[in-house]
């Protein structure tokens, strides 16, 4: 007899969700993490009273009623709604895609007009099917904002041309032809009232945690103690990259707390679409939580090319690396009592609502 049912291997969004079904189901769970606190990428710290996104901004959005529920049974949230604006050189336009922006750039009135504008565009460059980014967002959007707004950030962002870059990844941003500027469509969207730490406590109520814990330096040890192991890290990594690496993307964030100053910048999240600003975006946490303090803490996000032993943020799920990832998953089918999950366990580009509904999955599979 182990001591554990499960040994799950990363304090994340996934590895936590398990971690509260397996535990609710009567199952034993030690939860490790490398780093030296609990949450993952979703955990916050707190300065000067502000909940600081410490691993990037994360806004809570879903159309799975499920999920909703699931997730206000650990917090409440609060009534925010994304809208970011993009910064092109000092000119400031709404995001996501809409009558807001199209006005601004080509003073339309209409819908209609905007979708001439966008049409006459999109034919100078006579696309049928989109095969790359560049395409899609071109035959989305039309060349004036392919320009201004998306080609500078998409392509410090990823490291790479826009036409060498996969269509799927730009259609993650809505293009509305209404004066709407919520940069989500899901029905459900917030952030926790307390911070997203509060649901990861929860969660992990019931488990026995380590932290500052390597597992792939000491995974004998780790693996006699449970019978099962859920694995939420580098699917590569885990076999010491015998088949290549995968490619991430990864992130520096330069964080600073101005005291003097109550509003930096009117809005949660701004992005910087020219080409030159090293950043993509600057965050300012208090407005996620619409939070009145007297100071204020801004982050700049800076893309990062990745390398073995850096934090690895996205999967660049490209066609030549989503065949990679196949052949490790064939290797992963082999090893015995361990299941790869998350966004670097599947290299998937997750948001949180599809990390929780896949680790709810594999519990319905497991237990
Ligand atoms: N994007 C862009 N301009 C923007 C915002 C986003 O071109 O102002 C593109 C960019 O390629 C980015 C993708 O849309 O990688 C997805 O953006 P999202 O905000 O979903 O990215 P995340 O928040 O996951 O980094």
């Amino acid at each position: 007899m182990k001591k554990y049912d499960y040994l799950i291997v990363g304090a994340g969004l996934f590895g936590s969700t398990f971690a509260y079904e397996a535990s609710k189901k009567g199952k034993k769970c030690l939860v490790i993490d490398k780093r030296n606190h609990i949450g993952g990428n979703i955990y916050c710290e707190n300065i000067n009273g502000i909940n600081v996104h410490k691993y990037g901004a994360h806004i809570f959005h879903t159309s799975n009623k499920d999920v909703w529920n699931y997730v206000n049974q650990f917090v409440e949230f609060n009534n925010y709604i994304n809208s970011p604006i993009a910064n092109y050189n000092g000119e400031l336009y709404n995001l996501p895609f809409n009558m807001n922006t199209f006005t601004k750039l080509w003073n339309v009135v209409t819908p209609e007009e905007a979708k001439n504008k966008i049409e006459e565009q999109k034919k100078e460059f006579n696309i049928k099917e989109p095969q790359n980014l560049e395409e899609q967002a071109i035959s989305l959007i039309g060349k004036d904002i392919y320009e201004k707004l998306i080609k500078g950030y998409t392509e410090k962002q990823w490291g790479k041309k826009c036409n060498e870059l996969p269509a799927f990844i730009i259609k993650r941003l809505p293009v509305r032809f209404t004066f709407d500027n919520n940069y989500f469509n899901d029905r459900y969207q917030g952030i926790p009232i307390g911070g997203y730490n509060k649901i990861i406590e929860k969660m992990l109520l019931n488990c026995d945690i380590e932290l500052n814990v390597d597992y792939l330096k000491e995974k004998e040890k780790y693996n006699s103690l449970a019978d099962k192991v859920i694995y939420t890290g580098m699917i590569d990594e885990y076999f010491d990259y015998s088949l290549g690496n995968l490619e991430y993307r990864s992130l520096e964030f330069k964080t600073e707390l101005l005291e003097n100053i109550d509003n930096y910048q009117g809005n949660a999240v701004i992005n910087y679409t020219d080409e030159i600003t090293p950043y993509t975006r600057i965050i300012e946490h208090k407005h996620f939580e619409f939070n009145n303090c007297k100071t204020t803490v801004i982050t700049k996000e800076y893309p990062r090319n990745w390398k073995i032993g850096d934090e690895a943020y996205y999967p660049v799920n490209d066609d030549k690396n989503n065949q990679l990832f196949e052949q490790y998953k064939l290797l992963s089918n082999k090893e015995d009592n361990i299941i790869f999950g998350g966004r670097l366990g599947n290299y998937k580009y997750y948001d949180m609502d599809k990390v929780i509904e896949s680790a709810l999955e594999l519990v319905k599979e497991e237990i």
